[in-house]
């Protein structure tokens, strides 16, 4: 039901093509259109280096529309199908109330298909991502949740989703972070978790793991092994050290620590400022955190070097790539060792993946590619967000992932500045 003092109007930061157009204007407040549907009301929105592809305008889009896939708020409206009457669908639509808050994954999903079930949820056949041609942005006041009882995650019911901390630990962690924090589950920590997960369980990363030499690694058995202890070092890139980077950097440290093995990581960018800021947050994380492995920050050629020294010119185990562009594909292909696996989260555009079939071939190499399923990301990543506030909690400052918290009338200029890497992360405020 419509809550009574909802307003006509509200501001929106909107893109006009063809490219560099941000503009903060007044547009209708979003109705329910669907009996899925929920309105959110919302109190901050960030801004996101997957924005820069239609804001440059690299991703084809010719529709005006409001910016913005990563937002954190509170339901203020709900369609007919929310209610106790509401059974046998995901659970929210039987428990979301108006009044409850709430973070949404950067795109919608059911919840309910064979896609989603399989935990694939930023491919569902119903899915669409927020800020795109295909659905109005959160970079506005309110904005429209479509199968927002499968898509949202909410913040006030913290049973509603599983999480490897105790209820107590949980509810508590809940009350005492910043929604500046909180705002980062809807993209960026998932993805960045995401990206170092599935480098860590490639299958093309387990004979380092368990020792036990291609295609043993696969199968129980025959104790004996050719591989050495030295070829069992974990050697890992990450290329691009913007928000995700960084996301990505602290996930696979987490993941490291918990493991007995050596790693190395080279964390990789060709902005210095970047560089920096990765170093400070790596230099806030407790021992616990961050293991005991080797972690540097470097620019593309001196990284070229490092991975030739510390492997002996194989190359690494797994390469993360971050920023999606061929210059960066490209560098993961070179210092990714034969066998190894690439995994890439950039959003790639034009022009054409820049290898031959030739090139893939001589390398045996491995590409995961693509969108995170960020709804289903996101335990882990809470859990990672929680344990992490020494670096996720804070805003401003050189070892914090969030730059700062801004109205929306700052936002063209904001945008411009993200564009030449000359802030980190930034956040709208959209009432400020
Ligand atoms: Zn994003
Ligand atoms: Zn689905």
């Amino acid at each position: 039901m419509p809550s009574d003092s909802m307003p006509e109007m509200m501001t929106a930061i909107r893109w006009h093509p063809p490219a560099f157009d941000i503009r903060v204007e007044s547009i209708p407040v979003p109705k329910i259109q669907d009996p899925d549907d929920a309105i959110v009301k919302v109190t901050l929105a960030a801004l996101c280096g997957s924005d820069l592809h239609v804001y440059r305008g690299h991703a084809g889009v010719e529709k005006i529309h409001t910016s913005g896939h990563e937002f954190i708020g509170e339901v203020v409206e709900l369609g007919s199908s929310y209610g106790a009457h509401s059974q046998g669908r995901p659970e929210l639509y039987a428990t979301l109330k108006v009044g409850d808050k709430v973070v949404s994954p950067f795109t919608v999903n059911c919840g309910e298909c064979n896609v989603c079930r399989m935990g694939y949820t930023c491919r569902c056949p119903l899915g669409a991502l927020f800020g795109s041609p295909a659905l109005e942005g959160g970079q506005a006041q309110y904005v429209r949740v479509p199968k927002a009882g499968g898509t949202l995650f909410n913040l006030s019911d913290p049973k509603s989703w599983h999480s490897t901390l105790p209820a107590e630990m949980k509810q508590k962690a809940l009350a005492g972070i910043a929604d500046s924090s909180l705002l980062m589950l809807a993209d960026i920590l998932p993805t960045g978790v995401f990206a170092a997960l599935q480098a860590m369980n490639h299958p093309k990363v387990l004979p380092a793991l368990s020792g036990r030499p291609w295609p043993a690694s696969f199968f129980p058995g025959d104790a004996s092994t050719t591989v050495l202890p030295e070829d069992r070092v974990l050697t890992f890139a990450i290329i691009g050290l913007g928000p995700v980077g960084l996301c990505a950097c602290v996930s696979l440290l987490d993941m490291l620590a918990a493991q007995p093995l050596p790693f190395q990581i080279v964390a990789i960018d060709p902005v210095e400022s970047r560089r920096e800021k990765a170093m400070a947050v790596y230099s806030k994380i407790d021992q616990a955190g961050k293991g005991s492995g080797k972690f540097i920050t470097q620019s593309i050629d001196d990284a070229k070097k490092t991975v030739a020294t510390w492997t002996g010119g194989v190359g690494c185990t797994a390469v993360l790539e971050i920023v999606g562009n061929t210059s960066a594909i490209s560098l993961a292909y070179d210092l990714v060792r034969p066998f190894g696996a690439i995994v890439s989260v950039g959003v790639h555009g034009e022009p054409q993946m820049p290898f031959t079939g030739r090139q893939l071939y001589n390398k045996n190499v491995s590409f995961d590619f693509g969108r995170c399923p960020a709804r289903a990301m996101f335990p882990m990543a809470f859990d990672l967000l929680v344990k992490r506030q020494d670096v996720f909690g804070e805003v401003g400052g050189l070892d914090s992932l969030v730059d700062r918290i801004i109205g929306p009338k700052e936002a063209p200029e904001i945008y411009a500045a993200f564009d030449k890497s000359t802030i980190g992360k930034a956040v709208f405020d959209m009432w400020k």
